[in-house]
């Protein structure tokens, strides 16, 4: 089987610090991979490595065998992310997030209306689709976030601590809604 995504050698610095120092893994098809470790670690910088807000200094990231460094803009439309901070917006509908990120992504509206319904109700938020995400609880908005992540159908999912500091049943939602999309 061939890896989807591959790491070598991963390199990063900040001000001669080394935050990544010669990280390589591969995932391959249907694979849940969790990066372990203490604070500090490299963890979120490998994230945004792969998620292609960092340039590495040294090292190579394919997805399906294309290189993020020649072909960054053909990989986003393969990944969804889900970033540490959660990134919604407040006071427009649970909906309206949801077909807000995937009309970045240039979906034609039949099928933005079908993975906008699809995405919501895989993280459990469909009954909610009309509620202003302010209202929410921390869990909620991070599935929100989620489902943000999932709207044009990402053939990878990257998420930075996905359920830190919230309630036990969004966690406990948010692994089952993972398992459902292998
Ligand atoms: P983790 O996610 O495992 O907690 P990070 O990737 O956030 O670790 O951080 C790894 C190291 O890189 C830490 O020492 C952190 O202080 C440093 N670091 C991360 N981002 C920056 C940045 N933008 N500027 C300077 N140092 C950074």
């Amino acid at each position: 089987m061939k890896p989807i995504v591959k790491v070598k050698n991963l390199e990063k610095s900040f001000q001669n610090k080394k935050a990544v120092d010669g990280l390589s893994f591969e995932l391959n098809e249907g694979e849940i991979l969790g990066l372990l470790g203490p604070n500090g670690a490299g963890k979120s910088t490998t994230i945004n490595i792969l998620s292609t807000i960092l340039a590495p200094d040294k090292g190579e990231v394919t997805f399906f065998g294309r290189r993020l460094s020649e072909d960054s803009n053909l990989i986003k439309n393969w990944i969804g992310i889900v970033p540490q901070e959660i990134a919604i917006f407040e006071d427009i509908s649970t909906e309206k997030n949801v077909r807000f990120f995937g009309g970045l992504y240039g979906l034609e509206k039949s099928k933005l209306n079908e993975n906008v319904k699809e995405a919501l109700e895989l993280v459990g938020l469909y009954d909610k689709k009309d509620e202003l995400p302010k209202t929410f609880s921390g869990g909620m908005k991070r599935r929100l976030n989620i489902a943000c992540a999932l709207v044009h159908q990402p053939r990878v999912l990257i998420m930075d601590e996905p359920t830190v500091g919230i309630d036990p049943q969004s966690r406990n939602h948010i692994l089952e809604s993972i398992k459902l999309l292998l």
